[in-house]
């Protein structure tokens, strides 16, 4: 039993109460392997933002979820030695089950989130309740997120054929009865980088796809139910044409795809939207780095030559969404 205290990371209670009142986001990025922390944590330092490290099931299966825990560990000590330590949480992103939620924080998460957004109502408040009641009872308090509504496309396991937006009706009585500390909800929002199919979108001129709007009305709806209280959004990448665009010149093929303007997400990360999930951009942003460099250099056969240039792509992207998008920057 290891306290995520002992790690030096925190949960997500303080960072969300002033997110919520300050009228900025966390983010919420996920990783996997080392590149990407680095990428994350660089970024996060120099934009002085607090930042919620995921780890999703595929996460789990492809890097080992004892591995993730020391690196995340490593990314405290290295956020220190940066010379600007900023608030860290390890974040069980989509938990599928009171077993694996109990794992994660016994071996030193700070927040968990449950999905049991596919349950019938009944069956997910319990779930919900049986994480909450064990998450909240430990010495140190470990946050916990839960999710209503169903969020359309796929993200590791995570798959659903077509989004169910939440009911703002549901929200006071399942934050009531299972005491979360924050809801994800699904206005629009989706996991993957097709996150519209191509007949609900509008093409400009250059065949570029423009989305249906979030729905803005539900989680105002949603906020005046539950005022002050976190709101989470998931599937929220932007899918930045330009990386689209490297991706086919150098040889990758990725078609109709389509994410959430970024000045949408900036007006949620104004509303009670605290955290926003992105992860879709940083794979394109390190895939985009990646073929370039094999294709200009086609003799290159050493990892960090082309990883290297993916971090720092990352990094990029990365000190942009706190600055210009989620508004975290210097709120560390
Ligand atoms: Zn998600």
């Amino acid at each position: 039993m290891t306290s995520y205290k002992e790690l030096g990371l925190v949960n997500t209670v303080e960072l969300f109460r002033k997110a919520v009142k300050g009228g900025y986001a966390i983010p919420a990025y996920n990783f996997n392997n080392m590149e990407q922390l680095q990428a994350i944590i660089q970024a996060c330092v120099e934009t002085k933002s607090p930042v919620i490290l995921q780890v999703s099931a595929g996460a789990r299966k492809y890097a080992n979820q004892t591995m993730l825990r020391y690196m995340a560990q490593g990314a405290v000590e290295y956020s220190k030695e940066l010379g600007y330590p900023i608030p860290i949480v390890l974040h069980l992103d989509h938990g599928d089950s009171f077993e694996l939620c109990k794992s994660c924080i016994e071996t030193g998460f700070s927040s968990v989130m449950i999905d049991g957004s596919h349950l019938p109502y009944d069956e997910n408040v319990a779930l919900t309740k049986k994480v909450v009641d064990f998450a909240h009872s430990q010495k140190d308090y470990v946050s916990v997120e839960g999710e209503l509504g169903v969020l359309a496309g796929v993200e590791d396991d995570v798959a659903a054929e077509k989004s169910h937006y939440t009911q703002p009706s549901e929200v006071q009585d399942f934050v009531k009865k299972t005491g979360v500390d924050s809801l994800a909800i699904s206005i629009g929002t989706s996991h993957g980088r097709t996150k519209f199919k191509p007949e609900q979108c509008t093409r400009t001129k250059d065949g570029i796809l423009i989305p249906p709007p979030l729905r803005f009305d539900i989680l105002e709806e949603i906020e005046k139910r539950l005022p002050g209280f976190p709101i989470v959004l998931h599937g929220s990448s932007s899918v930045p044409i330009e990386y689209v665009k490297i991706i086919e010149q150098y040889g990758g093929k990725l078609s109709d795809s389509v994410g959430i303007p970024e000045e949408q997400l900036r007006k949620a990360a104004k509303s009670a939207v605290c955290k926003i999930n992105i992860d879709s951009d940083g794979r394109l942003a390190m895939t985009a780095m990646i073929r370039k460099v094999f294709s200009e250099k086609p003799d290159e056969f050493d990892p960090r030559k082309y990883l290297g240039p993916a971090r720092d792509e990352l990094k990029k992207l990365y000190a942009h969404k706190n600055q210009d998008v989620l508004g975290s920057a210097g709120q560390a």
